[in-house]
């Protein structure tokens, strides 16, 4: 056992080793830079693309932005000031936040000169817009947290499984340094879709998990920029990442270990450290490693336990199946498709029992498209018939965290593909049924005591209950269309977002969503039943109306100002003026007023160019903060609802959109406009095809006798 004196000694000479790290990657970010400025000039512009945070972690942690070749040269100087040689563990985490900014600094050289990483298909810096996709996953919990792997796997395999586990278990996995060349060696799968990220084959690479958590605070968080301190203390608390770092341990990787710890990221390595840090572990086993990692950073990992023959787990959700990967495909308008839950007596339904009717894969020749059902009846002592509809969307998920399996659409208008591999692996329509069957009853085991799953692949069954089928979702879709907020007694929230966006409040009532689009009145009103009080669906006891018109309620100012930690006393729930509601980082849209054409401008997450606000999404979104008086972050329907921004002229406003957005809510957005007797406003709302900048705008709002030009401004 060593003696005192000796761990002394060991915990010094890692200390030494960070510092040592530091200073040679400094050096290596100077020669870069020389090299960079040679080349194109101290006034070249450097940074990322996609992203509004410039080099993030430097601007996060000192609120500066570098713009030029020449403002990195002063960033290098100071931090070489910073580095102190003494021993200590003060000073070898300050040594590791200097080489993990240093390390932003050499690769925003690289990206400025395109210097693309020499192997496998590395990502490099992640831009902002997978950044907010990522934190939805986190939210939603389909993603449970992040694991940088940092170094090389003893052998090729050792790293393939080790992947494999973070994904089953439901981790994103970024790589950073050799272990990318030998994932790409095993054939991992790899990409954001399968949750398995290549960020660069240098170690410096791991720059991109550091700013990307350092993103992560100042999105979701609502922390500044050079709000150092509270940078460091939310990624503490709130970013669920964890650095495993692999092979033998040299002063680079002891520094940008060092640096991960100083940002608030614990550390695991294969290599045997002295615990000079309770966020420091050691793990020799690479059968541990995984459930190691997620201990010390507190991460719940997923269980993975069906009996089937392909994975399943949601790190599969956002693959593609192309045709010549295709064993099979049923539905997608190519062959009648339906899926449907029903809510049953509990005698009408036996747990657990799946069924084919028709014919089974073997019998289907390759390549083609052919009919399906999937029927899927339910039963339990909490289960709603308001609930089906919350249930059936969920399959859409559950079919795609197959690693064979691929879904799109809903109802009647599902698609879904089977691989070739699937096929060659065993996989047959029966595992499909064991696949919802599994997943319903371990997410909603609240309500549900029984389920059963009927497949049907007879063509003749499928066409006859195929109509049955639409009647429903008809009367389903009425149902809804026609609930009012003032129908209903209750309203809910969702805190979800909370978990990044500390003072978030989303008030979801019947006619208005959640502003990521994923949550409607019926999926908070059985969340709130699956978990109560403990979960994020709260319920809201409505009461009178302060201001009915402004759509303002006392319960729903006490509720959201306490959930608010009291960051926000007051809301109106249909204006976007004066108190509107928070904005968290997941909108699928930003409605913005602009005073100069007196309208709304309304920006979408799926398009990414240029908008007469002279702004693109990305940015806005990075502007928009909490509660935010003339902007406000909400969901696709929110614009086609009979309650969108009511007090402040309602869909009349509306001025310009993305075109797709517009055309993608055509059906609804005309109705609307009849409904306000503005029949032909659908056509006087501008796109980009028409108008690119706001003078574009001004000259086609009087052109058109847009209905805005009679509404007041919103100024007064
Ligand atoms: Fe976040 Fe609101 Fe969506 Fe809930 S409904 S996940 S709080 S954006
Ligand atoms: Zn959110």
């Amino acid at each position: 056992m060593p003696c005192q004196n000796d761990s002394k000694r060991e915990a010094d000479d890692v200390f030494t080793q960070a510092v040592e790290g530091a200073v040679k990657t400094l050096n290596l970010a100077e020669e870069m830079l020389s090299k960079a400025v040679k080349g194109l000039g101290s006034d070249f512009d450097i940074g990322y693309t996609g992203t509004a945070y410039n080099l993030p972690t430097y601007y996060g942690l000192t609120g500066k932005r570098a713009e030029k070749l020449r403002d990195l040269h002063h960033i290098i100087e100071g931090l070489r000031s910073c580095i102190k040689p003494q021993p200590s563990l003060e000073n070898a985490l300050e040594a590791g936040l200097t080489a993990l900014i240093a390390s932003e600094v050499i690769e925003v050289i690289g990206h400025t000169r395109r210097i693309v990483p020499s192997t496998a298909p590395s990502l490099g810096f992640i831009q902002d817009h997978t950044l907010r996709e990522l934190g939805v996953k986190l939210v939603s919990g389909a993603v449970v947290g992040i694991a940088v792997i940092l170094g090389k796997a003893p052998e090729v395999e050792t790293a393939r499984k080790i992947c494999e586990e973070l994904r089953a278990k439901g981790l994103l996995c970024l790589l950073s340094g050799p272990v990318v060349e030998q994932v790409f060696k095993a054939e991992v799968k790899l990409g954001p879709d399968y949750l398995t990220v290549p960020l660069g084959d240098r170690l410096t690479s791991i720059a991109h998990a550091a700013n990307l958590a350092v993103r992560v605070a100042l999105s979701f968080g609502g922390v500044k920029p050079g709000e150092k301190e509270k940078v460091l203390e939310y990624v503490k608390l709130k970013v669920p990442v964890v650095v495993i770092s692999l092979g033998p341990l040299d002063e680079t990787t002891v520094s940008l270990g060092f640096g991960a710890i100083a940002l608030g990221i614990p550390l695991l390595s294969d290599q045997w450290v002295p615990r000079v840090s309770d966020v420091l572990a050691y793990e020799p086993d690479y059968g541990r490693v995984v459930d190691k990692a997620c201990e010390i950073r507190g991460i719940k990992a997923r269980k993975v336990d069906v009996a089937l023959p392909i994975g399943f787990s949601p790190a599969f959700e956002g693959k593609r199946v192309r045709k010549e990967q295709m064993y099979v495909e049923f539905g997608g308008g190519r062959a009648p498709y339906f899926e449907l839950i029903l809510a049953r007596g509990l005698d009408e339904v036996e747990d657990g029992k799946v069924r084919v009717i028709g014919a089974e894969l073997d019998a289907l020749p390759e390549g083609g498209a052919y009919p399906l059902g999937v029927l899927v009846e339910v039963a339990g002592h909490g289960m709603e018939k308001d609930y089906e509809p919350v249930l059936e969307r969920r399959i859409h998920e559950i079919i795609n965290y197959g690693e064979e399996t691929w879904h799109i659409a809903q109802r009647d208008a599902g698609w879904l593909r089977i691989t070739k591999e699937g096929f060659r692996k065993g996989f047959r329509l029966h595992h499909l049924g064991l696949m919802i069957y599994t997943a319903l009853r371990r997410d909603y085991g609240e309500i549900l005591d029984k389920v059963q799953v009927t497949l049907l692949s007879d063509e003749e069954k499928v066409v006859e209950m195929l109509e049955t089928a639409r009647r429903i979702y008809a009367s389903r879709d009425t149902r809804l269309m026609n609930l009012t907020d003032e129908q209903v007694e209750e309203f809910y929230s969702c805190l979800l977002c909370q978990s990044f966006a500390s003072n978030h409040v989303c008030i979801i009532t019947p006619e208005r969503d959640g502003l990521c689009g994923a949550q409607n009145y019926l999926d908070a009103k059985t969340g709130y039943r699956l978990q109560g009080a403990a979960g994020p669906n709260r319920l809201i006891k409505k009461g009178e109306p302060l201001n009915a018109l402004k759509g303002e309620w006392k319960s729903v100012n006490d509720f959201v100002n306490k959930e608010s930690h009291m960051a926000v006393p007051r809301v109106h729930l249909y204006s976007i003026i004066g108190y509107p509601t928070t904005s968290c980082g997941c909108f699928e849209c930003i409605s913005v007023y602009m005073p100069d054409c007196n309208g709304l401008i309304i920006l979408s997450r799926d398009y990414p160019g240029e908008t007469p606000l002279g702004m693109r999404f990305s940015t806005q979104a990075g502007i928009i903060r909490g509660q935010t008086p003339g902007m406000l972050g909400h969901s696709k329907r929110w614009i086609v609802s009979r309650k969108f921004f009511r007090a402040d002229g309602g869909i009349k406003r509306i001025v310009w959109m993305p075109h797709e957005l517009k055309g993608s809510l055509k059906q609804d957005f005309k109705r609307r406009c009849v409904e306000e007797g503005v029949p032909n406003l659908y056509d006087k709302v501008a796109d980009e095809t028409v108008v690119k900048t706001l003078d574009d705008l001004t000259a086609w709002i009087r052109r058109v006798h847009h209905p805005v030009l009679e509404l007041p401004s919103l100024m007064s």
